[in-house]
């Protein structure tokens, strides 16, 4: 009998590592650049460039760089990242669902840093670092927040509305209001209007995601609104249509 061809596939921590690797060079570096950072290369102008703090940096140390290579480019081959030519160079860029899956990471790393602040008793002088993100991430991270229930990050988020612009410090106040009134309202129109809120915090992605259906074959388009896709674990990318 003849065996079908099974599909190889990345486990979930190496697409992200290699996502994460990809964040900090996306449209100045290509692929060589993005595997040396996953590799742990010393190369000096890598480090100049501060990609040694990068998070991913040495994720494959143990690899060759040929391996490496191999890893990057099946994300290129299976969409999730993708190079765009910039002068006579392949820059590396995201593909919308790669972008979709990062921009969840960023935001549960966000608040990983926020814990360990909390954790620490230490408050930063401000939150500049914040403004000028991309901002359909800082609103998935402030949906981050507010799902956690929790006033302790209170502090920060007002921090943050001193330094960023109207319409994220508008969301900010919006998430604050809501941590404060927890126990002064109504349990069940308070996580009505969390919910509400939840849901305003996913902008859609700039360009919308076709996904084939595993069980019907046809396309299907997510946009990145779709609550049921951000799990604990990151962005699930959905294998089904709705119809299926
Ligand atoms: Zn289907």
């Amino acid at each position: 009998m003849r065996k079908k061809k099974k599909r190889v596939m990345l486990p979930n921590e190496e697409i992200y590592a290699i996502l994460r690797a990809a964040d900090d060079i996306i449209g100045e570096g290509g692929r060589t650049l993005v595997s040396k950072i996953l590799k742990g290369s010393k190369e000096k102008k890598l480090l100049e460039l501060g990609l040694g703090q990068n998070p991913a940096y040495g994720f494959f140390a143990e690899r060759t760089m040929e391996e490496v290579m191999e890893k990057v480019d099946w994300m290129i081959q299976e969409g999730f990242l993708d190079t765009e030519m910039s002068g006579r160079l392949p820059m590396i860029v995201f593909t919308p669902i790669g972008w979709l899956i990062e921009r969840d990471r960023r935001g549960s790393e966000l608040l990983d840093q926020w814990d360990v602040w909390v954790r620490n008793g230490i408050t930063p002088l401000n939150m500049i670092d914040l403004k000028d993100c991309n901002r359909g991430m800082m609103l998935l991270f402030l949906r981050k927040v507010l799902l956690t229930n929790d006033e302790k990050y209170i502090p920060f988020l007002k921090k943050w509305a001193e330094v960023d612009y109207k319409k994220v410090r508008d969301a900010i106040a919006g998430v604050v209001q809501i941590l404060e009134q927890q126990d002064v309202q109504d349990p069940l129109e308070w996580e009505m209007k969390k919910g509400e809120l939840a849901q305003e915090l996913l902008v859609p992605s700039k360009d919308p995601v076709i996904l084939a259906c595993h069980e019907c074959g046809m396309p299907f388009v997510i946009n990145g609104t779709e609550p049921e896709n951000y799990t604990e674990d990151g962005f699930q990318v959905p294998v089904m249509c709705n119809r299926c």
